[in-house]
């Protein structure tokens, strides 16, 4: 499939890369920018010295995801495996995505990152952890045609003011390049929050929530998509999300994310 250049198409709802500062300039403005706000603690905001974005103990405590990983949905193995091996959960009920990534396990402070970034809109981690979702989604990034963020329910949005998962893919579209649609995706009801629900009803909490915006249909049909969330937990949202999209005509649909929880997918019985 032909992919169109930025300057071939970029409507308002369509984000694209914009021309990097020069690097120069860029560095000069960041060591200004450290004296005056001197770099805080994603988590913590206390004052870290040096270059990094976490206390040294807590970075201990991150673990980046990768091979040998369930070909499929991305759960890691313990021993080494055949890059297109696929987990018992996957061969059993294969999910309506095509490949889902993520940068972290899901843990003690990967869990405190997103907090950070879902309660408090930390947008100063933005950049740092969108490079980590593109090293953990690269393969995916360059077959995407389309970045689309898990929508929040309106009520929802209203009251925290924004979508983590918008600025997450946002910031991955400025990284890589790959255009954005925040509004293709539309949830059609709100939902309960999912964290104490089974595996089973979370799929059933968001059966049918979502659906293609009749304006975006055009953007999505015969492209894949790259879908971006925060966290795939059961993987419930990823794939209603997924099943939307494929019936308005999407070509496929993978999914990235900042985190997941490490452990295979579960398969009901
Ligand atoms: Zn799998």
């Amino acid at each position: 499939m032909e992919k169109k250049t930025a300057e071939q198409s970029s409507p308002d709802h369509v984000a694209v890369r914009r021309p990097l500062q020069k690097p120069g300039l860029h560095r000069h403005a960041e060591s200004v920018a450290r004296l005056v706000w001197p770099q805080r603690s994603l988590i913590t905001g206390r004052e870290v010295p040096g270059p990094g974005a976490l206390e040294p103990e807590l970075w201990a405590k991150l673990q980046f995801l990768s091979a040998p990983l369930c070909a499929r949905c991305g759960a890691p193995f313990e021993i080494a495996v055949d890059v297109e091996q696929v987990c018992g959960a996957c061969l059993a009920r294969p999910p309506a995505y095509g490949r889902a990534r993520a940068a972290l396990a899901y843990g003690e402070v990967s869990r405190d990152l997103v907090l950070a970034l879902k309660y408090q809109g930390r947008r100063d981690s933005l950049g740092l952890l969108a490079s980590w979702m593109a090293s953990a989604g690269t393969e995916l990034l360059q077959d995407a045609d389309l970045l689309v963020p898990v929508p929040l329910h309106y009520f929802r949005l209203i009251r925290r003011g924004f979508n983590q998962a918008v600025w997450l893919a946002a910031a991955l579209s400025r990284s890589s390049g790959v255009k954005l649609s925040v509004d293709a995706l539309a949830r059609t009801r709100a939902t309960p929050i999912q964290g104490a629900l089974s595996a089973d009803g979370r799929r059933r909490n968001v059966q049918g929530a979502f659906r293609v915006r009749k304006s975006r249909r055009g953007l999505v049909k015969d492209r894949t998509i790259l879908l971006v969330d925060d966290v795939l937990t059961t993987g419930a949202t990823a794939e209603a999300c997924s099943r939307a999209l494929r019936q308005a005509g999407a070509a496929c649909v993978d999914v990235i994310t900042l985190t997941r929880v490490a452990g295979p997918r579960t398969v009901p019985i």
